[in-house]
């Protein structure tokens, strides 16, 4: 699995890795998705607080028994919870319930209530009690991004999570070219749009094909391609089944052409700039 820097932290982290959201729906499956992946090398684990109400960090963590050591474990904070002590406490809750003593990453779901030097005071206070190793942010669209850097200071925001696909390339305009000159690494969340991955009968789906025909790849595999054509994209794509994870590590593979990139540009169009959307 190709690994990529990460940000300001130092560390190399694949950029294929493994999105949670809504595991509790089939969580042996999940289980075994997740450590299928881990022997693939899809080491990054994207969780939340949030998702299944904690229920998932659980999944998270029976996927991480005995293989903690691999992983790069991020976790997420509910902006209702951010304040300096809110933030201290759903810590401590994540990581019991993850059963790890450490994140790898700790980031804040989105913009919230609670002014961000109440976030970063507590994410550095973690950071120096060994609690997490880096953080950042998720959803903050480029200003909102200045300001966090501006707040924590240089070197200390690793990345920006943020809704990425072929289909929803708003992220381009600004977002990406700000995390680029900024140091801050982007996690493309929702990699593939969740249920609305283009039918293999649309015009953008024909699309894909052709292409993967033409590289020995799935579509799936050459949307993935897409978004990491950028070094410093990542992405996080959910599977609960074995054999989707499959796929989706195969993705790192694929080279796409420069005249596959302007075919794909064509058929999925980057659109005006706009607010960043979110999930
Ligand atoms: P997604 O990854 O775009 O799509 C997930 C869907 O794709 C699932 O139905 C999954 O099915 C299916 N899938 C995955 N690989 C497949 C394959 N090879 N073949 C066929 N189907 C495949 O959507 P997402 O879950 O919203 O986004 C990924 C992750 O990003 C989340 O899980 C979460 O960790 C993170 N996220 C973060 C935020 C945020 O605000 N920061 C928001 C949304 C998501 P199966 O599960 O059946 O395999």
């Amino acid at each position: 699995m190709e690994r990529r820097p990460f940000g300001p932290t130092g560390r190399d982290v694949p950029a294929v890795g493994q999105g949670t959201w809504r595991m509790e729906l089939n969580p042996a499956s999940a289980v075994a998705a997740l450590r299928r992946g881990f022997d693939l090398g899809l080491t990054h684990v994207d969780t939340a607080e949030m998702y299944g109400d904690g229920r998932v960090e659980e999944i998270v963590g029976q996927a991480l028994r005995g293989r903690r050591d691999e992983v790069f474990l991020v976790s997420k904070v509910l902006p209702s919870n951010a304040s300096y002590e809110g933030t201290l406490r759903a810590c401590e809750r994540s990581l019991a319930r993850l059963g790890t003593d450490r994140l790898d990453l700790y980031l804040l779901h989105w913009p919230g209530p609670h002014p961000f030097e109440e976030t970063v005071r507590a994410f550095e206070r973690l950071r120096r009690d060994g609690k997490i190793l880096a953080y950042g942010v998720s959803n903050f669209d480029a200003a909102e991004l200045e300001g966090a850097v501006r707040i924590a200071g240089p070197g200390r925001i690793a990345c920006n999570q943020v809704l990425y696909h072929l289909g929803e390339r708003a992220v381009e305009h600004e977002v990406l070219p700000r995390c680029a000159s900024l140091g801050v690494a982007l996690v493309a969340y929702s990699p593939y749009g969740q249920e609305a991955f283009p039918d293999p009968t649309s015009e953008g789906g024909r699309v894909l094909a052709e292409i993967g025909r033409a590289r020995g790849a799935t579509p799936r595999q050459v949307a993935l391609a897409f978004l990491l054509r950028d070094p410093n994209v990542f992405v996080i794509p959910k599977a609960a089944r074995p054999e989707h994870v499959e796929e989706n590590a195969g993705a790192v593979a694929v080279r796409l052409r420069a005249e596959d990139v302007g075919t794909l540009d064509r058929a999925f169009p980057r659109g005006r700039p706009r607010p960043l959307p979110m999930l």
